[in-house]
């Protein structure tokens, strides 16, 4: 904070007692290796808290039919305005839902992990993991398609697979915690 017309008094003036106490607070630190909070990140990698908001999935239900009614309920929410959604109709043997997306798809470079959509989903359709660093050499990579977060889902509630990430699978979304 900037104090205007701040008086420093001769002790002030010779600077010794700040340097001193800048460098004792770096001591106190090197001598307590067992404090240290630096993460050996890619080579340790640490997993993620309950909450944490990382890529999607399109989640599957039991009959491990894609979740989504094609509502447009995240794409309303967001406020990037990056989920594109266009609705079709199930085939007939769905009986219990109308719609489904023909086309689901969320520009991951204008995403701020914000989780308005997951919120906003009247059916649990839609969620964030864990996953937190994907990268690609192209924008294109980053528009994530239907089928690109359905296959987020199968990777994400494969145990091996998280493990190999370091990453505990997220529960399900009833039994988070609330944010
Ligand atoms: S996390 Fe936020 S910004 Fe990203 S797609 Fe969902 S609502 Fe949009
Ligand atoms: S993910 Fe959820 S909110 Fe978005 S369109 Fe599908 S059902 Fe609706």
């Amino acid at each position: 904070m900037y104090r205007q017309n701040l008086k420093l008094t001769w002790v002030d003036k010779l600077y010794i007692p700040a340097i001193i106490k800048g460098m004792w607070v770096t001591w106190k630190h090197l001598i307590r290796p067992d404090k240290n909070v630096t993460q050996q990140y890619p080579e340790e990698r640490v997993d993620k808290p309950e909450g944490f908001r990382g890529y999607h999935r399109l989640n599957k239900d039991e009959q491990g039919r894609i979740k989504c009614v094609a509502c447009e309920m995240c794409s309303t929410a967001c406020p990037s305005h990056c989920i594109t959604v266009i609705p079709e109709p199930t085939p007939e043997e769905w009986t219990d839902r109308e719609r489904m997306p023909k086309v689901f798809q969320i520009d991951m470079l204008r995403c701020i992990f914000c989780g308005m959509c997951e919120e906003a989903c009247p059916k649990e359709a839609i969620e964030l993991t864990r996953i937190f660093d994907w990268a690609g050499y192209s924008r294109d990579e980053f528009l994530w398609d239907k089928e690109k977060l359905l296959d987020m889902y199968d990777k994400t509630i494969n145990e091996d697979y998280m493990k190999t990430m370091n990453l505990s699978i997220s529960p399900p979304i009833p039994d988070r915690p609330k944010r």
